[in-house]
């Protein structure tokens, strides 16, 4: 595939892949080159009205489906998505950046994922409660909320839909979703697999356009009765607000800033390994991304030692070229976020390991950069780098690297490595985070609750829980007679 081969992308709407109203369209860049590779249709208010009328009738038409047969079509969307998997994976790579395998396997997990919630949106099941005189029927049901509002950032551009799409279809919901204007064109093959599938007209919506613009006319809708976004904690915070002014259920998925404990009886090497594959995939843009490295003083210098040698040992490239490991920023404004996060530590005090700069003029590339004995009051240490930044710290008591963990407004991930079951246990119950990760990297399992607390956010967007986010309970008491 070339560039030229990328496409123009258009709105979903009523079962229609159609242009804008009015005619309006933004750039799609790749961020290797920062060359237009093509476009990307806005909605305006007439498209959204559109969209909503028909997210209401597709509601009406899908609750009635049996969720046995929204499985099936859900099924089939997955064998198609995964069909399709190479040439999905490339338009992701050439609108976002990452190295082509990470771009294939975000798609065939999305598959993944897509499968998992088709069979669980099967288990959805309400109950039947012990009466408190004869002839009563108390019964509790489970009821799909209705129509969502989806707001996605651009990291990871299906990965962050396929779980809200899922989540509403597989419990009867229809859905509006607002995919990222920089990577427009990955979640639109995930929609369109789901069209192909059979998915009827009004079920799925996909916009684009000026997020600010289209959240502040979906949220407070009388249409939209639920409303998901994946984003940072400011806009997650504003957002929250006008669901609230309009008492729409919420699930935010925001940003965090995650630490990573180090205890002195690790198995270092491992330790260093997995925590710089996990820090520098997807060039550090991940919400559960390693930030914080807390790292016993007795073993922090093997520790940076094997964190540099990974580093070091990246390819940085273009994410289509064969060997890339490591490919650019999604857009410029996170260089020139690196970039000021390292002077800042420098200026406080911090040594460069290794990295610490841009490369080249063209695209959107930074070094994997190791930042060590940085002070607390670095910027880099207190809001969310989203780039290949580590920052390391040492600690000599285990209180003391929790409550470095726990410092921060955020509680979305935390890793730690140990050996000692004692440290394990008290890590597993002193860190404030909404998912933890022991001795391993952060596979985000399907199965697995996902999401956060404090600033970053709340509800789930994985296992049991992820349903119960689009559904409503009534209970229902009928005296029989
Ligand atoms: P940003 O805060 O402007 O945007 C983040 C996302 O929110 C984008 O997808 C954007 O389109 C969307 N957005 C912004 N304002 C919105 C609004 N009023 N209504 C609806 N959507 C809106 O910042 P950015 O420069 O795009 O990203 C930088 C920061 O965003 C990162 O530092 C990180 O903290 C956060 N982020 C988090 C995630 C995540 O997975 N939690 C993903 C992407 C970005």
């Amino acid at each position: 595939m070339t560039e030229s081969s990328y496409p123009d992308v258009q709105l979903f709407i009523a079962g229609q892949w159609r242009d804008g109203s009015s005619g309006e369209t933004l750039p799609v860049h790749d961020p290797a080159t920062g060359l237009e590779v093509g476009r990307v249709a806005v909605a305006r208010q007439a498209d959204l009205d559109a969209a909503l009328a028909a997210a209401a009738q597709g509601f009406e038409t899908w609750k009635r489906v049996p969720a046995a047969d929204r499985a099936k079509l859900m099924r089939e969307a997955a064998r198609l998505f995964r069909e399709r998997a190479d040439r999905t994976a490339r338009l992701l790579t050439q609108e976002q950046g990452k190295p082509l395998a990470e771009a294939k396997a975000e798609v065939l997990f999305g598959a993944e994922i897509i499968e998992w919630f088709a069979e669980e949106g099967k288990r959805v099941a309400g109950r039947i409660v012990a009466p408190r005189s004869e002839g009563t029927l108390q019964q509790v049901f489970k009821e799909p909320v209705g129509p969502v509002a989806a707001f996605t950032p651009w990291n990871f551009p299906i990965n962050q839909v396929v779980r809200k799409l899922c989540g509403a279809l597989t419990t009867g919901c229809s859905i509006v979703i607002k995919a990222p204007e920089e990577t427009p064109a990955s979640p639109a093959e995930l929609v369109r697999a789901f069209v192909d599938a059979g998915v009827p007209a009004g079920v799925i919506g996909l916009v684009y356009g000026d997020p600010a613009a289209i959240s502040s006319y979906l949220i407070p809708h009388p249409v939209i009765r639920k409303v998901t976004f994946t984003g940072s904690t400011p806009v997650g915070k504003q957002l929250a607000a006008l669901a609230g002014a309009h008492m729409k259920r919420v699930t935010m998925e925001l940003g965090g800033h995650a630490p990573v404990i180090v205890a002195e009886d690790a198995d270092v090497a491992r330790a260093a390994k997995v925590a710089a594959a996990a820090k520098f995939r997807n060039a550090g843009q991940v919400c559960i991304s390693p930030t914080r490295f807390i790292v016993a003083n007795s073993v922090r210098e093997a520790f940076v030692a094997g964190l540099v040698e990974a580093s070091r040992g990246l390819s940085l490239g273009h994410g289509l070229e064969t060997g890339t490991t490591l490919g650019p920023l999604a857009n410029p404004r996170r260089v020139a976020a690196m970039e000021r996060l390292t002077a800042d530590a420098v200026q406080r005090g911090a040594t460069v390991a290794t990295g610490g700069e841009r490369i080249g003029s063209a695209g959107n590339f930074f070094a994997p950069t190791v930042l060590v004995n940085v002070p607390g009051d670095s910027l880099v240490l207190n809001e969310e780098p989203f780039g290949p930044l580590a920052a390391v710290r040492g600690f000599d008591t285990l209180d003391e690297a929790l409550a470095e963990a726990n410092r921060l407004p955020w509680g979305l991930a935390a890793y730690a490595f140990t050996t000692s079951l004692k440290t394990a246990h008290a890590l597993t119950h002193g860190v404030q985070a909404g998912m933890l990760w022991i001795n391993q990297p952060a596979p985000a399992w399907p199965e697995m609750p996902f999401g956060g607390i404090k600033d970053s956010g709340y509800g789930s967007e994985g296992g049991p829980e992820a349903l119960e986010a689009y559904l409503n309970t009534k209970s229902v008491s009928t005296f029989c007679g």
